[in-house]
């Protein structure tokens, strides 16, 4: 909070309203399209050349949900400029670029999503992120970008100082239409344009934007993102393959971190779509609404901004973190904690809000009902989270039925859903639903804990699940293909929506032997789940 009043107090200085600033160059003066074309095509080429074919009944012809995403994807907000931009949002360099395709042609395939090429560590900010706001900035797109940096600060060892005469320098613009900014520190540009026209005002675009200036490219870009995502070309325009192009280890370092669904920085699954259907598909389905969410930095994006700085070397101490957590690079007494997990080791759960919608639910060989209902209300302070855990006993799985989901619809499931961490990785963002289901989804876990987080703003935000350990062996993905569950009780939904925010008694009300379902079906369906990961 600190960090917030500082920026907000620099905000609060007279105002130079660009005065003494240079002439802001528009994008079409800092990039010649005809000069990249060829580049591009080279990169399209190769893009659709490396980019797996996928089965024809993978493309479906609409997407899955009626999605009511009420705002516009960054790519589809820079529609206009798309010819200037690399992947829907960045101002790429002839240079950088020649550099991305280069090392395409060599085709390195190595572990290295921060830009750290041979240029490191002058493409990145050190000691401080010199900035000025330009006065062509509205003053929505101003306080995002204020509550951006206070963000990247709060989070990680990054520090924003208002420009004195730093010659090299984030120049937040809001001249043009769209929203982009370049990748990492760029010398050569001096006034280093991020641009927030209309319509890109929200946290999570100022953020993602504020990200790339920091030095992240996009998630979909790493090396790896054909292991977790398949590429639907067909409803790719060709000229648009280049935006679907991977970054290559010497541009791009993933510091061994997870690919995350989740980022902040991943496409949406629509994203350049010539009608409307997916253009990505997540190879775990259960993934797949998780994709394109505009809430935030996940835990990844921030751990990969403090690698990328590292900001580790701040703390002269050591501690131990769980979870996959780690030291706090502005405290480092404690830890940095994946969302779900929280205490000064990461070993508890995130605190959660109302403070009572949290606990643990020990699983069993009987199935157990589990509701959880956070219902509308208007004077909310801040986001409602209820956060639980589901635990087995040690080398045991966790089946959970979702049978029901109220939530709001959007690409990202980001406003009101739940969200389930199923693998035994915690730090990635896990199966989000928020959609109304069109039948039950079976999910299993890869360990023996789940988290699940059910989210809510104003509106009302509710899951019913079921849930029960399985004997089988741990460490394989989750299920790859949702099964129908044939007898599922239908859910009187009316019965629930009554329920107060959840509290101890709800959970206890509820956590109950569901003895309608059959134990031979769900066993049944059990096993051939697993007879389909095991062929
Ligand atoms: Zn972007």
């Amino acid at each position: 909070m600190r960090y917030f009043i500082a920026i907000l107090l620099i905000s609060q200085c007279p105002q130079t309203g660009g005065a003494g600033l240079p002439k802001i160059p528009k994008l079409s003066d800092l990039v010649n399209p005809f000069q990249q074309y060829k580049l591009r095509d080279i990169l399209g080429s190769l893009t659709a050349l490396e980019t797996p074919d996928i089965a024809s009944d993978a493309v479906q012809p609409l997407p899955e949900h009626e999605y009511t995403d009420r705002l516009s994807s960054i790519s589809d907000l820079n529609r206009a400029k798309r010819d200037l931009l690399f992947q829907g949002d960045i101002h790429l360099s002839f240079e950088h670029l020649s550099n991305i395709v280069r090392e395409q042609l060599d085709h390195p395939r190595e572990k290295r999503t921060a830009f750290r090429n041979s240029q490191y560590p002058s493409t990145i900010w050190k000691p401080h992120v010199p900035f000025e706001l330009h006065s062509s900035l509205s003053a929505a797109a101003r306080s995002s970008m204020l509550a951006a940096m206070a963000f990247w600060q709060k989070n990680t060892c990054v520090s924003f100082k208002k420009r004195t005469n730093e010659a090299v320098y984030l120049l937040m613009s809001g001249q043009e239409d769209g929203c982009w900014s370049t990748v990492g520190r760029d010398v050569s540009q001096k006034a280093q344009i991020l641009n927030i026209g209309k319509g890109c005002e929200m946290f999570g675009i100022t953020s993602h934007e504020l990200a790339h200036a920091l030095g992240l490219f996009h998630e979909q870009s790493r090396y790896d993102r054909n292991s977790y995502v398949d590429i639907v070309k067909a409803r790719i325009a060709p000229k648009n393959f280049y935006d679907f192009a991977v970054v290559g280890m010497k541009n791009m370092d993933t510091y061994g971190e997870k690919y995350d669904i989740g980022s902040v920085m991943h496409y949406r699954p629509t994203e350049f779509s010539t009608d409307g259907g997916n253009t990505i598909i997540a190879k775990d389905t259960n993934m797949q609404n998780t994709m394109g969410q505009f809430r935030g930095p996940t835990f990844l994006d921030v751990a990969k901004i403090n690698r990328h700085y590292e900001c580790e070397s701040l703390c002269k101490n050591k501690i131990r973190c769980a979870n996959g957590g780690y030291q706090n690079p502005r405290n480092c007494n404690v830890c940095v904690c994946p969302t779900g997990y929280g205490g000064k080791d990461c070993s508890g759960l995130e605190t959660s809000n109302p403070s009572t919608c949290t606990g643990i639910l020990n699983a069993g060989d009987i199935q157990r009902k589990f509701t959880i209902n956070i219902k509308p209300k208007t004077n909310v302070n801040g986001v409602r989270k209820c956060i639980y855990q589901i635990q087995a006993p040690p080398g045991k799985r966790i089946v959970i039925i979702v049978d029901s989901v109220i939530g709001n619809c959007v690409q990202g499931c980001y406003e009101e859903g739940v969200e389930l961490k199923l693998y035994t990785d915690k730090t990635v963002t896990g199966a989000r639903f928020c959609c109304k289901l069109k039948q039950p989804q079976t999910l299993i876990s890869q360990g023996s804990t789940v988290s699940i987080m059910l989210v809510a703003g104003k509106a009302q935000a509710f899951v019913q699940l079921r849930y029960s350990t399985v004997d089988l062996p741990q460490n394989r993905s989750p299920t790859e293909k949702n099964v129908t569950h044939g007898s599922v009780n239908p859910l009187l939904l009316e019965k629930y929506q009554d329920d107060s925010v959840d509290s101890e008694a709800i959970r206890k009300e509820y956590l109950i032997k569901l003895e309608s379902v059959n134990q031979e079906d769900f066993e049944a369906l059990v096993r051939k789940e697993f007879s389909v990961e095991n062929s």
